[in-house]
């Protein structure tokens, strides 16, 4: 694993400490700030003050239809849709430069909000079905770029998928750089098989016949047509099921190695992991031990291995 570059994020500035919040306070998160900060550069974004709202100001509310409701303050019911949404489409065009692997919303607030985010009706009854108008615009303009939001993020399952997208993401971003992207998708998609696999074998199969049929597309569709479905892949949650699947194929490598105990040991530990007495980490950590050993070379090149960095304990809790 690459960790020299860091990875670009966008986050929600109030969740990195900044006193942007309405009220003049913050919403840090600890875990996104110093834990993950660690292997991210973040691209703080606070959508009300780079709007031009000042700190404090009057808090926001979502109201009308909730496909599209305005932006409008609590007391005054002045409407700042328009130039939410003017200001937000000039930025996601910036932001493009960025470069970003992915963004970490705040959870609720009507301007940054991912999801469940409170619309008011015409009699001021909340429903938690609407999207902030930032994230909206910034989802809208960036397809296949991950985003989660900073309360999603504490669920283990959630939050190691997430860091999962965006290494993904990054190391999917080279294939386009480099001087010849056939050849560097080919390689991707063999690193990235078992990883894929994880999550989805219908998509694994799909990308298989897309990679082996390179001249079927010009390279740039094909580009995003298989970055397309390797987001929609990693999306769906790798189940203790699909990874025992995959730990499965993997012991299918060691067939003249393992001694019978060795062999013995690791189907009783990939046994336990399937029935969610132990986390995944423990597998994985005896598989990459035999990996070495036995120095086997495609599994040795297989990001499934190691798709984030260690010290993040992702898979310790999964
Ligand atoms: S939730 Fe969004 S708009 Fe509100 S303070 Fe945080 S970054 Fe700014």
């Amino acid at each position: 694993m690459e960790n020299a570059e860091k990875i670009k994020l966008g986050i929600s500035a109030c969740l990195l400490g900044q006193s942007v919040r309405y009220n003049g306070g913050h919403q840090l998160d600890h875990f996104l700030k110093d834990t993950l900060g660690k292997f991210v550069d973040y691209v703080p974004v606070c959508p009300e003050v780079e709007c031009g709202f000042g700190v404090p100001r009057e808090a926001f509310r979502l109201i009308g239809k909730p496909d599209r409701p305005r932006l409008i303050t609590i007391n005054a019911k002045q409407d700042f849709t328009d130039l939410m949404e003017t200001w937000a489409r000039k930025r996601v065009e910036e932001i493009e430069r960025e470069g970003l692997c992915g963004f970490i919303f705040k959870g609720g607030s009507p301007s940054s909000g991912m999801e469940r985010v409170k619309v008011y009706d015409d009699k001021g009854v909340p429903a938690k079905i609407g999207v902030g108008i930032f994230a909206r615009i910034f989802m809208e303009h960036f397809p296949l770029i991950p985003v989660e939001e900073d309360g999603r993020l504490h669920d283990p399952i959630l939050r190691e998928n997430f860091i999962e997208r965006i290494f993904a993401l990054r190391r999917m971003a080279k294939v386009s750089q480099g001087g010849n992207p056939l050849r560097a998708i080919v390689d991707f998609q063999t690193h990235n098989k078992l990883l894929i696999m994880s999550h989805s074998p219908k998509h694994l199969q799909e990308m298989g016949r897309l990679v082996a049929n390179t001249k079927a597309l010009a390279p740039k569709s094909l580009i995003n047509r298989y970055q397309e479905l390797l987001m929609e892949a990693l999306k769906l949650k790798a189940t203790p099921r699909k990874n025992t699947n995959v730990l499965m194929h993997m012991l299918g490598y060691f067939k003249k190695d393992l001694d019978p105990s060795e062999k013995q040991e690791v189907l009783e530990i990939v046994d336990e992991y399937r029935r969610e007495l132990i986390p995944l980490i423990v597998p994985i950590t005896l598989i990459s031990h035999y990996v070495r050993k036995y120095d086997q070379p495609y599994l040795k090149e297989q990001t499934y291995l190691n798709p984030h960095p260690l010290e993040l304990q992702l898979r310790n809790h999964v």
